[in-house]
C-alpha cells in the first residue's frame, strides 16, 4: 500500500472572483502529524473542505487523492465509510442528542457492538468531563467540552485520516493544552492526522512536517520543529 495518505496537487479554489487557493501541492504519509498553519483568510479552512468535497458552489482544479484514489465523493457517510474523518471548525456536534448518542453516531458506519461501548469507555476514560455528563445534551457543554466530544465521535470510526479545522480556536488556555494533548496522544496511536491551527506554535510542536500558507498559496514547508527555529516563521507567526 502506498506511504501516501493524502495528496494534493495544484489544488485551486475560486469563489467567485476570490481566489482563495491558488494552486497547492500538499502531502501527508501514513502516520504523520502535519499542520496547515496560516494567518485568517489564508485559504486553510476551503483546503480542508475540499478534501472532504464540501466546498459550497464554487471553481475547483487540482487533484486530491486518497489512499491513491482520487476523492471524488462529496457525501460525508461515503466518507467515514473510507475512514477518513474530520472536525470542522466549530465543532458540529448534534446538539440536541445526548453525549452518549453524539459517541454512538460517530460509530454508526460499525456494527460491532461489544467493541463500540469499549471505545466508548476508553473516550471516556480520556475525557472524564465527557463521562460525568454522558446522559447530558451535547448543547449544554462547554466549548471546550463539545470540541472533546467533536473529537472523540469523530475517532469512534476508526479513521485512517483525521483532519482538524482550529480544534483549539476560542478555548481556554488549559483547555487548548488538553486537546493538544489528545492530538498527540491520537498520533502516537498511529492515526494520521492534518491540523489546520492558527495556534501555530502549539501546532510546531505537535506535529512532524508543516506548511505554512498565505493568501492561497503554500510558501514554506518542511520538518515543523526546524520551522519553530525559522526566523521567519519566528516573526510571522510566533510573535517573537
Ligand atoms: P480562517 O482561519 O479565518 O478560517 P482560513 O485560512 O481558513 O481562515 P478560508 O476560510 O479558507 O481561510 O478563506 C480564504 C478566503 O476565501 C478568504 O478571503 C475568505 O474570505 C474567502 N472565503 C471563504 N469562504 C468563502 C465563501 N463561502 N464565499 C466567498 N468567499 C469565501
Amino acid at each position: 500500500m502506498s506511504d501516501n495518505i493524502l495528496k494534493i496537487d495544484g489544488l485551486q479554489v475560486a469563489y467567485g472572483g476570490i481566489k482563495a487557493v491558488k494552486g497547492i501541492d500538499l502531502e501527508v504519509n501514513r502516520g504523520e502529524l502535519v499542520t496547515l498553519i496560516g494567518a485568517n483568510g489564508a485559504g486553510k479552512t476551503t483546503t480542508l473542505k475540499a478534501i472532504t468535497g464540501t466546498l459550497p458552489p464554487c471553481k475547483v482544479a487540482g487533484t486530491i487523492s486518497y489512499q491513491g484514489q482520487p476523492l471524488a465523493s462529496n457525501k460525508s457517510f461515503k466518507l467515514v465509510q473510507q475512514k477518513l474523518a474530520m472536525v470542522p471548525e466549530g465543532r458540529g456536534v448534534f446538539t440536541r442528542m445526548t453525549i452518549h448518542e453524539n459517541l454512538l453516531m460517530g460509530a454508526y458506519t460499525r456494527n460491532d457492538k461489544a467493541g463500540i461501548e469499549a471505545d466508548i469507555d476508553g473516550w471516556y476514560a480520556v475525557f472524564p468531563r465527557l463521562k460525568e455528563r454522558s446522559a447530558q445534551l451535547a448543547g449544554t457543554l462547554s466549548g471546550g467540552e463539545q470540541q472533546m466530544l467533536a473529537m472523540a465521535r469523530a475517532l469512534m470510526c476508526h479513521p485512517t485520516l483525521l483532519l482538524l479545522d482550529e480544534p483549539s480556536m476560542g478555548l481556554a488556555p488549559i483547555m487548548v493544552e488538553k486537546i493538544f494533548e489528545v492530538i498527540r496522544d491520537v498520533s502516537q496511536r498511529g492515526i494520521t492526522v492534518l491540523l489546520v491551527e492558527q495556534n501555530a506554535r502549539l501546532a510546531l510542536q505537535a506535529a512532524h512536517r508543516a506548511y505554512v500558507m498565505e493568501s492561497g498559496l503554500i510558501t514554506m514547508s518542511g520538518d515543523a520543529r526546524a520551522m519553530l527555529d525559522d526566523p521567519r516563521v519566528q516573526a510571522a507567526y510566533l510573535g517573537e
